[in-house]
Order: C-alpha cells, then structure tokens, then sequence
C-alpha cells in the first residue's frame, strides 16, 4: 500500500515535470518586448510593414533634419505600396515598390546610401521572396545595380537560380535590362565619414543602421517579403551578410509569415532568424507575437545579436520587435497607418 502510494506521487511528479519542461519551451519570453500588433480583431484586407533598419536611434541621437527626412522617406515609401495593396495590386509588386524607394534614398544603408567597406568600396545585398510559391531570389556583392531588390527579383523570376553575386550578377542585371549605375553613384560623403570613424572606434560599426525592408500581404492573401542593404560600416571586401540569405534576412510562406531583418547579420544568418519565426508558428503553433518576440527580445538578445525584425502573418497580423534602442519602421493596412524611430513612441 505504501510503495502503490509513493509509486504514484513519483508519477504525479513525473508528469509535472515533464509538463514544467514542455511550458517553458514554448512559453516565449515576451517581457522588455516592443511590438505593433494591428488588427487582431477586425480582419483587414491588405497589410504592409517595412523597416529602414535597427540601431541606435535615439532622441539624442538623430538630428531634427534626419528624423523629419526619415518619416518623408519611411511614407513615401507607405503611399507607393499602399497604392498597388488598394487596388488589389500583389504583395511582391508592393514589396519591390517600398524598397526601391527607400533605396533611392541616401538616408537609408541600401542603394544609394549604402555603407562602405574597409577598403572604400560600396558592395550591396538584396532577396525577395514569394509566399505563396516559395520561391526567391537574391543577389550578393554587387556594385553597380542601382536597385538591387530589382535583381532579386529578377534572378527569382527569370533565372533558375536563388542567389547570384558579384559580376554573375551584374551581368545578368544588365541581361534584363536593370539599371546600372557607375559604382561612384553610391559614394555617399556622409557614409564615408561614418567608415572613418569605424576605422579608428570599433563601437562605431554597430551604430550604422539603415538596411531596409518591407513585408506584405495582400488582399489575396499572398504573402511576400524582401530586403536591401549595404551590409555593415568597414566590413571587409566580399563580405556578405544576412539581408541576401532566405531565411536568414528574408523568408515568406503563405501558411505562417513574411519577415524582413535588420542588424548584426552574422548572428541572423547563424540563428536563421527569419525562418526561425515561420517555424516557431508552423511546428509550434506560437502566433506571430510570439514567435518574433521569442528570437528576437530572447534568443538574440541572449547570444548578444542586435537587431530587429518587421513580419506580417497570413492574417494581417504585424508584428515589428527589436532590441536596439529603435528601428526605422512603418505599416499600413485599410485600417490604420503609422511611422516610428524611438521605443517611446506610440504609434
Ligand atoms: N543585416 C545587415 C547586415 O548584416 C545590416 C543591418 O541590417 O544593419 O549586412
């Protein structure tokens, strides 16, 4: 009678461990968590997010000028892909939209504005990816691309490849009739300055921010994501960096999410970021909140990667965490609207 009793309190605690375990797995850590969640109860009909990269803006930190010409950038870019979403546009065609005109941009790290390598070259990266195919398409290393989401998307559409760098993907930008630029195009002054500072402060590489991105899903509920940069400040020569891996700096499927990264690429490509995020909501059934909230404010923040993520769910959920102190960012949807740079702000 004893041993029948002990046997079963062993097994009560058996099982209370084991379900212990199994919480704390899929229990994410959303604690010191920022986030826009939009829409989640009213069903909206297109959603679109977009991001001009994590870093260290703060108040003190960005001049009045930077801040004004980052929200005319971060909604100019809103109205072009708000406008393809309405009427009933693709959300690939939104993505590209966005991107090309935060590329345009000099405020941004990506086309023109790009950061500078340690030996004072411009080497830019970019990948697309369609949700509801799966497919996608990236280019690395390339210097003379004027848009280079344009050639991602290209390689993804017109090329059996995924990812193509260097002169393979100028060449084959310049095969589709993509406009090319002479490489002096992106020599920014004010990125040149940022690369000197680098050069003589190791911290100062960390404070560049800038890559872009844009998330969508559109009123056919296709999801679709990309993402442009020009890496880090004083990275060297042929160094490429998450923005152009899938599932690293880019990944969409129609069954979960569409996610565009930002930040220190090594640690994004090493924890497949993007990915990790489709995956918590595919196999673990975590919602969009969670599961970016889990790899970005836990994960990362753990290992010591810096960065942020904007995502948009197969529902019209969007959900943008970072752990910097901010992150460019912007979403529209039929419902609502809003840009923001601090963590304070309330958008
Ligand atoms: N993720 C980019 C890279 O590592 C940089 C950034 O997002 O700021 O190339």
């Amino acid at each position: 009678m004893w041993s029948k009793a002990n046997n079963m309190k062993n097994l009560l605690l058996g099982l209370a461990l084991i379900l212990f375990v199994l919480s704390c797995e899929t229990k994410p850590d959303t604690s010191s968590t920022e986030t826009k969640i939009v829409a989640p109860k009213e069903k909206v009909g297109y959603a679109l997010a977009i991001h001009g990269g994590a870093g260290f803006q703060t108040r003190e930190s960005i001049d009045k000028e930077t801040d004004k010409a980052v929200r005319v950038a971060l909604n100019e870019a809103l109205d072009a892909a708000e406008a393809i979403l309405k009427n009933g546009g693709a959300a690939g065609d939104a993505v590209v939209a966005a991107i090309e005109i935060l590329e345009n941009n000099p405020e941004f790290n990506a086309g023109k504005g790009a950061v500078f390598t340690h030996d004072e070259t411009n080497e830019l990266d970019a990948s697309f990816m369609d949700g509801s195919t799966m497919d996608a398409g990236a280019v690395g290393g390339v210097s003379v691309i004027k848009n280079p989401i344009k050639a991602a998307r290209a390689v993804m559409e017109n090329s059996p490849h995924v990812m193509l760098v260097g002169r393979g993907a100028e060449a084959f930008a310049k095969e589709q009739n993509i406009e090319l630029v002479d490489a002096s195009y992106f020599r920014v002054e004010d990125r040149l300055k940022s690369l000197k500072r680098a050069k003589e402060n190791e911290n100062e590489k960390m404070s560049k921010h800038g890559t872009v991105g844009c998330v969508a899903m559109d009123k056919s509920g296709n999801l679709a994501a990309g993402t442009s940069t020009g890496g880090m400040t004083n990275k060297r020569w042929n160094r490429i960096g998450d923005s152009p891996i899938i599932g690293a700096g880019t990944y969409a499927n129609n069954n979960t999410c569409a996610v565009s990264s930002t930040g220190h690429g090594e640690f994004f490509i090493r924890y497949t970021v993007a990915h990790d995020i489709s995956a918590l909501m595919e196999y673990k059934e975590l919602s969009l909140e969670e599961a970016a909230n889990h790899v970005i404010q836990d994960k990362l923040k753990k290992v010591g990667g810096n960065g942020g993520v904007i995502c948009v769910d197969k529902d019209g959920n969007i959900s943008t965490p970072y752990n910097t102190p901010g992150m460019y960012r912007g979403y529209v949807t039929d419902k609502s609207r809003g840009v923001a740079i601090y963590k304070d702000e309330k958008w």
